[in-house]
């Protein structure tokens, strides 16, 4: 039931048993699962049931360094209100693979407290609230359903599937479950401070304002923050550096670095080409699974052990091309059989299909690119945010050797001649970030080395948790919504029963 603040005095406190600090993804799925849980739920959203620009302007803040992006990605990465960013998001979903949560020798401070296989029964019920069919197995793959896979000789390239959300919108698609549910009463209110007891072991209450500016008084046996990546971090050090007494609070941002014109395939022959578009360049529907679909290729466990790199993938983009294909780029490997087109126009031969690679990444976990709280204090009297996001030679060097692998296989494996477009001293200026949020508050079972334990909990505080991709310790190269909602889905089920004690 929505809970109208006017019908709420100036300072009277809201009681719950749980409250849960903000209505996107990870914030609804939670309320939503609860229901029925015989808790009382309390939902606080900063921005209310429709979006504004007054609500929006309070996420603006300061990004130190740019890259492709610059200090409107604080404002265009997110949305600030009821659903949350999924008002736009694009539906890519994928399950993180097992190696993304494995600890890998060559990249520090990887490695989740959860295994996969414990998330896997999760994904399923993700992809239900997605509206997406299950990945085969509940694993990281997905079969074709008929659409033919590329495959690439010599093991070291594979195919994996993207299945689409229609997307599903939280703020529209589950609001009257959490309108109609009894037992959950969502407030428009941004939570501003979290108080503690004395020795900061326990939240006692949660200062919030309404959207009119009315100041509230919230009080739970227990809190979670599912603000997004950006605000849990914000919230814990604004409220006296809450779970920051290693200061962890912040740390380890990474979003998934894009870039979209990295290098071209040339396929040797545009009937082999077109056999594969389906699954890889059209992203249509696929009558065989009810959603789009899209196919994309990344390295093998073996060849990214073997050769100490982080995840990464490719997504082929057809292309035409105006230019001689001999004008354009490095070619890294080129095979014979496509040499003699080399020089023409290729949009006036019929053979040819050429593909543009878009590449996305992941970077590795760094102490350093981080969150703090800026100078400026916004309209609530909170203080801003200030990212510090780091694209580092490491996350370079390891997308620029995973895509010269990449290349190489294609090319040796005559498929067409492949090549990249970025020379290995470009500057990074042009990385774009995937708008993903991630790492913030990550988890650890060691609380020297993150923030929240297994389930989420802040450590040190027996009643705050956090919900969201800020608690993912690694990125993998999957987009996080479906992983969100499915350790959501995982912590609901833990509240239940810790609450119900
Ligand atoms: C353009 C775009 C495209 C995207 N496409 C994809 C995609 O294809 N696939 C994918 O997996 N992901 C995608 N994402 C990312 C995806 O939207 C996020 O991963 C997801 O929405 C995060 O969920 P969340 O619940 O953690 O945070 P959010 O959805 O951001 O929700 C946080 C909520 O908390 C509220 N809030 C904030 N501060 C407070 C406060 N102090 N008090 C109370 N409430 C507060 C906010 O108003 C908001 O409603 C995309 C993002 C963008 C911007």
């Amino acid at each position: 039931m929505i809970l109208d603040a006017a019908d709420l005095n100036a300072g009277a406190v809201v009681e719950a048993d749980l409250c849960i600090v903000g209505a996107g993804a990870a914030g609804i799925t939670m309320a939503r699962t609860l229901r029925g849980s015989g808790l009382q739920v309390l939902l606080l959203e900063a921005g209310g049931l429709e979006p504004s620009s007054a609500s929006q302007a309070l996420y603006a803040g300061e990004m130190v360094r740019r890259y492709g992006e610059d200090s409107a990605y604080l404002q265009t990465s997110r949305l600030r209100y009821f659903g949350g960013t999924t008002g736009h998001w694009r539906g890519w979903c994928r399950p993180l693979d097992a190696v993304d949560l494995e600890a890998r020798d060559w990249m520090p401070n990887s490695g989740w407290p959860i295994s996969r296989a414990k998330l896997t029964p999760l994904y399923r019920q993700a992809c239900e609230v997605v509206h997406i069919p299950p990945f085969d197995g509940g694993g990281a793959g997905s079969t074709s359903h008929g659409r033919p896979i590329l495959e690439v000789p010599g093991g070291e390239v594979e195919t994996r599937i993207f299945h689409f959300s229609k997307p599903v919108r939280f703020g529209k698609v589950y609001r009257a479950d959490i309108v109609d549910a009894p037992d959950v009463r969502l407030l428009a209110a941004a939570v501003t401070h979290l108080h503690t007891t004395e020795a900061r072991g326990a939240v006692t209450e949660a200062d919030a304002v309404t959207p009119e500016g009315k100041c509230l008084r919230v009080r739970a046996r227990g809190f979670v923050l599912a603000a997004g990546g950006i605000e849990n971090p914000r919230l814990l050090l604004s409220s006296d550096g809450l779970g920051n007494d290693r200061d962890q609070v912040g740390r380890y941002f990474m979003d998934h670095p894009h870039a979209g014109r990295y290098g071209q395939v040339q396929f040797v022959d545009r009937a082999s080409a077109k056999k594969f578009a389906a699954l890889y360049f059209d992203r249509k529907e696929d009558p065989a699974v009810g959603v789009r679909t899209n196919g994309v290729f990344v390295l093998s466990d073996r060849v990214k052990a073997e050769q100490r790199l982080q995840g990464w993938s490719v997504g082929l983009r057809r292309q035409k091309a105006s230019k001689e294909l001999d004008e354009l780029g490095v070619a890294v490997g080129q095979l014979a059989g496509a040499v003699d087109t080399l020089g023409q126009d290729v949009d006036a031969d019929p053979r040819i299909q050429l593909a543009r690679m878009s590449i996305r990444a992941e970077q590795r976990p760094n102490p350093d690119s981080r969150v703090t709280l800026g100078d400026e204090v916004d309209a609530l009297g909170l203080r801003t945010v200030r990212l510090d996001w780091r694209f580092t030679d490491e996350d370079a060097a390891s997308m620029r050797r995973s895509a010269e692998r990449f290349v190489t296989a294609v090319s040796a494996a005559s498929l067409g001649r492949a090549r990249l477009l970025i020379g290995p001293d470009q500057p990074w200026d042009d990385v774009k970030g995937g708008d993903h949020h991630i790492g913030t508050t990550r988890m650890a079972s060691d609380p020297s080395t993150g923030v929240v334990d297994g389930h989420g909990r802040v450590h040190g505080v027996a009643n705050l948790w956090v919900a969201g991709s800020s608690v993912f310790p690694t990125c993998g190269v999957s987009n996080p919504t479906l992983t969100i909602v499915a350790l959501a889905l995982r912590l609901a089920a833990h509240l239940r029963a810790e609450l119900s004690r």
